[in-house]
């Protein structure tokens, strides 16, 4: 299965399967010639998968440089990032070497921004080994690492020369990593499309067994949906790419408050579009058994749905320095229906913080 990123001459495919790992090299061939390739992946997706993608890329006469940084979101860092300049200069690269990421979005932004400042920009191509990579961070084409005062804020948009995902790389991740990202994958229904709703309401069963069918047609889905938004505002310009922000602000506000780590971003997304419902409902442009359906799959999925008791104080200061706020009014993506969401501006910042408040466990 293939789907189409249509981005001009920057166009590129996203290849699905199931066990196509081993075909990595045959893939990258197909597009173009390759002989030095820099692979990229972290501790966790190495342990399983960095032998047969290195083995299948040697295979087809491509030399391999295999970097392995720890994982987790600390490897976004401007130290690592050093670390992998230097360690590919070291090995040898040039103008026509390759880089591969191998992992989660943690690898994809990492990797990412190396190829795109490697020797002015190398070709870049993508094996998302989470959840989450599959249907949001490789698709899109931003890249960065981050500074200890704010998450990716170096960076740059670079776009990959192809994307290949094997659905079954999916069975060793971690249960909450992978119902984290069917968060964003509830999203792409509730703002774009409510057939897709419907599928993931009548096949709870199937996703939370990871069965390859339901992978395959979720993973496709949510590509085809955000690839169109990226497709007509590719550098984040005309304000059509912020729909994707659903249910971010509040999720944002949450993470920050929280503590990283304490919810996984997926987690964060679940409670925040549970509150821009609520907030959808109470501007009287939403309605309740709308919710009430987000809610109902939400936590079939295992996924978080009540709002955690935090200081509301710091929720609202959170969200008044999230970036959607313009002249000090909170902005929102807000529900109409579902498969349909619009930017709501010069919110009352009493009437979110009452939909945040609501959805405290009774
Ligand atoms: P991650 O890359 O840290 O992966 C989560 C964990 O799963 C890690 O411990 C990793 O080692 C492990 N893992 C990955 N694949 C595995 C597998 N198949 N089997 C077993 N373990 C596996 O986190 P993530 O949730 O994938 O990505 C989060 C990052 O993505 C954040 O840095 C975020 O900023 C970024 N992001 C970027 C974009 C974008 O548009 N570029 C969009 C959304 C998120
Ligand atoms: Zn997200």
């Amino acid at each position: 299965q293939t789907v189409h990123v249509p981005l001009a001459e920057r166009s590129y495919d996203i290849s699905i399967g199931t066990g196509n790992l081993a075909q990595v090299g045959k893939w990258i061939t197909s597009l173009r010639s390759v002989t030095h390739a820099v692979l990229i992946s972290d501790t966790n997706v190495a342990a399983h998968y960095e032998k047969p993608v290195h083995q299948a890329l040697e295979a087809e006469g491509i030399r391999v440089t295999s970097l392995v940084v720890p994982a987790g979101e600390p490897s976004k860092s401007v130290a690592t990032a050093q670390k992998l300049w230097e360690a590919a200069l070291e090995d040898r690269v040039d103008r026509k070497s390759i880089v591969v990421a191998l992992g989660g979005g943690v690898i994809g932004d990492l990797a990412g921004f190396i190829a795109a400042t490697m020797t002015r920009g190398l070709d870049f191509f993508q094996i998302p080994t989470t959840l989450l990579a599959q249907v949001d961070s490789s698709v899109g084409g931003k890249v960065g690492i981050n500074l200890p005062a704010a998450k990716n804020i170096v960076g740059c948009f670079w776009q990959p020369k192809g994307v290949l995902i094997d659905t079954a790389v999916l069975e060793t991740l971690p249960r909450r990593e992978y119902l984290s990202g069917l968060a964003e994958v509830v999203k792409y229904g509730v703002i774009l499309d409510e057939p897709f709703f419907d599928y993931l309401e009548a096949n709870v069963q199937p996703l939370l067994d990871r069965e390859p069918a339901a992978l395959q047609k979720i993973i496709a889905r949510s590509c085809e949906l955000k690839a169109q938004v990226v497709a007509e505002d590719e550098r984040e310009t005309t304000g059509l790419r912020a729909i994707l922000n659903y249910g971010h602000t509040y999720c944002h506000a949450l993470e920050t408050v929280a503590g990283y780590g304490e919810f996984l971003h997926g987690e964060a997304v679940s409670v925040g579009m549970l509150c821009a419902s609520r907030l959808g409902e109470k501007l009287g442009v939403f309605h309740a058994p709308s919710t009430q359906r987000q809610h109902a799959l939400l936590s079939a999925l295992s996924l978080p749905v009540d709002t955690p008791q935090l200081d509301e104080a710091a929720i609202l200061a959170a969200m008044q320095r999230d970036k959607k706020v313009e002249h000090g009014k909170l902005r929102f993506i807000v529900p109409l229906k579902i498969g349909k969401v619009e930017l709501m501006a010069d919110i009352d910042s009493e009437v979110a913080m009452s939909a945040w408040r609501e959805g405290h466990s009774a």
